[in-house]
């Protein structure tokens, strides 16, 4: 029976969640995360093998189905993410305490509307004077799916609809810092198939997912392709499990704006892609190259569109906090990584950091700073956005190239000059390229083409959808079966 999702039945349902997690009041790791609002998680298990187990039952059900019967389970997907988005974002951001929840919600509908199903998935045919050769997509088997903590349960629905309209079993080992979100999703898609006749448990999980569950995961015969997105400790981890992997890993995406761009535009867009999510997304804008004559109007379009901007000394003394020291147990080389207490958090909050009170309608810090600042040098994944003024594109170029640091990832640029353009885009090399808009038109959000929230730069997939977890097979009728 649909649920009416009044603001207070979707409090009531988090609070439930949280507090049925034990997150509010127990300490952590001492709850029972396979039960929640009183009801147990449907496909979550104490056990990774005991998830791998399910997961295979899946795997069986959907290769007996038709093509109608996975796609008729898809479209309840599709159906209950959208119904069910704000709770998941509300979830999300009351869990990881990360990112803004009309965004989350906006995602979870792009996931619903977007993300490709079963048409996916064509044969190819070829003929000849020798008959005819059939290539054909299928399925893994189980795939291992690894997910973050920045997109936790849009990334669940994304894989799972891409995965099952590819014929595959799926078993998650989610983010530890996102288990209730994450698992409300694998419940969430457990839900839809029961509803469309599938099998009520579809996809699988684990409630305390940990290094060595991954390592089970990455090891058990039939988990047949893992799929990690993640930064690059996990995607390195996945890489070198001697099974086949599709990794998206982390980005640093440059942006340039050139004197022949709509520079006021270009600030709104700057300004409205870095700050979504509160910059979670690892396609957003990190860093801006700003050719030195339009500067100062970029930046007064910036902070028309809600950003603050902070001096050199105040930025230095909000690196110090945002970014922290970490030691490496092995090598105990010592480097500096982004704060999980400022990851994700909204500008006001961090702002207040450094001893700055402002109102809501602040939604991005900005700030003018050299190349080499921390600022444009890591990944922060926070609403902080430096500037660096260049003399030329040479320069532009140059400099964004290095700051993306060879993840080939994401970058962006503002400018009507297409020679810039073209030259940035070969120089660049990334996934995604995004000309003239904000950042999220790269994954279909006011922009043409699928979704994904699984960016395989790495291995090479690209923008994930069903296709990328199938592998090719090939029939060959000889010297018969033409029909010309
Ligand atoms: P993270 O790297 O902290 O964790 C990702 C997952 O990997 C988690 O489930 C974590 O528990 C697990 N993990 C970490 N190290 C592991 C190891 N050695 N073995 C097994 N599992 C391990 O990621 P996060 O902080 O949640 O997400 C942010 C990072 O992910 C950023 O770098 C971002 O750019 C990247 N990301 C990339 C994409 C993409 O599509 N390319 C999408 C989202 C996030």
């Amino acid at each position: 029976m649909a649920i009416d999702w009044t603001e207070s039945k979707i409090e009531e349902v988090v609070s439930a969640v949280l507090k049925s997690l034990g997150k509010q009041n127990a300490p952590s790791g001492s709850w029972d995360s396979t039960q929640y609002n009183g009801r147990a998680y449907s496909g979550v298990y104490a056990d990774m093998n005991a998830a791998i187990e399910a997961a295979t039952a899946g795997y069986k059900a959907v290769r007996a189905m038709s093509v109608a019967e996975r796609e008729k389970i898809i479209t309840a997907i599709r159906n209950l993410c959208r119904e069910e988005a704000p709770v998941m974002a509300r979830l999300g951001v009351a869990e990881t305490k990360m990112g803004r929840v009309e965004h989350k919600t906006a995602k979870h509908i792009l996931v619903a509307d977007k993300t490709p199903g079963t048409e996916d998935i064509r044969a190819a045919a070829q003929t000849g004077d020798y008959g005819l050769t059939l290539t054909e997509m299928a399925p893994f088997g189980v795939v291992g799916s690894i997910t973050p903590s920045t997109n936790p349960s849009e990334t669940v629905i994304c894989n799972s609809i891409g995965m099952i309209a590819a014929g595959n079993g799926v078993v998650f080992n989610p983010h530890p810092n996102a288990i209730a979100t994450s698992n409300y999703a694998v419940d969430l898609v457990n839900r839809a198939s029961a509803q469309a006749g599938g099998p009520k448990v579809l996809v699988a999980s684990t409630a305390k997912p940990t290094l060595e569950s991954a390592q089970i995961m990455y090891n058990h015969s039939a988990v047949r392709l893992l799929v990690c997105t993640g930064g690059p400790g996990v995607v390195k981890s996945v890489l070198s499990s001697g099974k086949k992997a599709i990794g998206a890993g982390a980005g640093n995406p440059p942006v340039i704006v050139d004197d022949t761009a709509d520079v006021r535009k270009a600030g709104k867009d700057i300004i409205d892609g870095c700050s979504f999510d509160n910059n979670l997304p690892c396609i957003a804008e990190k860093e801006v190259f700003a050719f030195a004559n339009i500067a100062d109007e970029l930046i007064s379009s910036m902070k028309e569109n809600g950003a603050y901007q902070i001096t050199i000394e105040q930025a230095n003394r909000l690196a110090e906090i945002v970014l922290v020291e970490s030691k490496n147990l092995k090598t105990g080389i010592v480097k500096k990584v982004v704060s999980r207490e400022c990851v994700g958090r909204d500008a006001k909050v961090l702002l207040e950091k450094i001893g700055v009170r402002v109102g809501d309608e602040v939604r991005c810090i900005i700030c003018e700073t050299s190349f080499e600042h921390p600022f444009v040098q890591n990944e922060l994944m926070m609403p902080i956005l430096p500037i660096v003024r260049v003399r030329d594109i040479d320069e532009a170029i140059d400099l964004a190239v290095k700051a993306e640091h060879g993840c080939r990832h994401t970058a962006h640029m503002h400018s009507k000059n297409i020679d810039h353009l073209t030259r940035f885009a070969r120089a660049v090399e990334t996934t995604i390229f995004v000309k003239n808009a904000p950042s999220y038109a790269g994954i279909g959000f006011g922009g043409e083409g699928h979704t994904t929230f699984t960016i395989a730069g790495p291995t090479g997939e690209g923008l994930t959808s069903a296709k990328s977890f199938t592998r090719y097979r090939r029939c060959v009728m000889s010297d018969s079966f033409r029909i010309i």
